[in-house]
């Protein structure tokens, strides 16, 4: 079975470029360009193995996404991932309280090693 992916960042250019890279290492890929959308998605039952949420967003923010998501009970067995920006150490604390799986640096991270890291997480989490 094909593992389903949801990216939400505000950032078109990423969203392009990672849903090209997960796309063709197999994965069905789903973006939104906002958590207005990405909340949607959820409420109306996309239910994805793997969420990837950038944090700095206009509107919702990421960790309030994920607040949101977890006070709706939406995504339960998802694997979550936040894309932080580099030192924001009190991010890191925030989504830690919102028991997310992992995080990845955003501003040092090439397609092919987000790809490495979301498996990794992702295989972590599973087992
Ligand atoms: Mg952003």
């Amino acid at each position: 079975m094909q593992k389903k992916i949801l990216f939400v960042d505000d950032d078109k250019f990423l969203l392009d470029m990672y849903a090209l890279k997960f796309s063709k290492a197999g994965y069905e890929v789903k973006t939104a360009d906002s958590t207005e959308v990405a909340l949607k998605e959820l409420r109306d039952g996309y239910d994805p193995d793997v969420m990837l949420v950038d944090i700095v967003m206009p509107g919702m923010d990421g960790l309030e996404f994920v607040g949101t998501v977890r006070k709706e009970k939406l995504a339960g067995k998802t694997s979550i991932i936040m894309l932080t920006n580099q030192g924001a150490s009190d991010d890191i604390a925030k989504a830690k309280k919102l028991s997310v799986d992992g995080y990845i640096v955003k501003a040092t991270s090439i397609p092919s090693e987000v790809l490495d890291e979301v498996e990794k997480i992702y295989k972590s989490k599973k087992q």
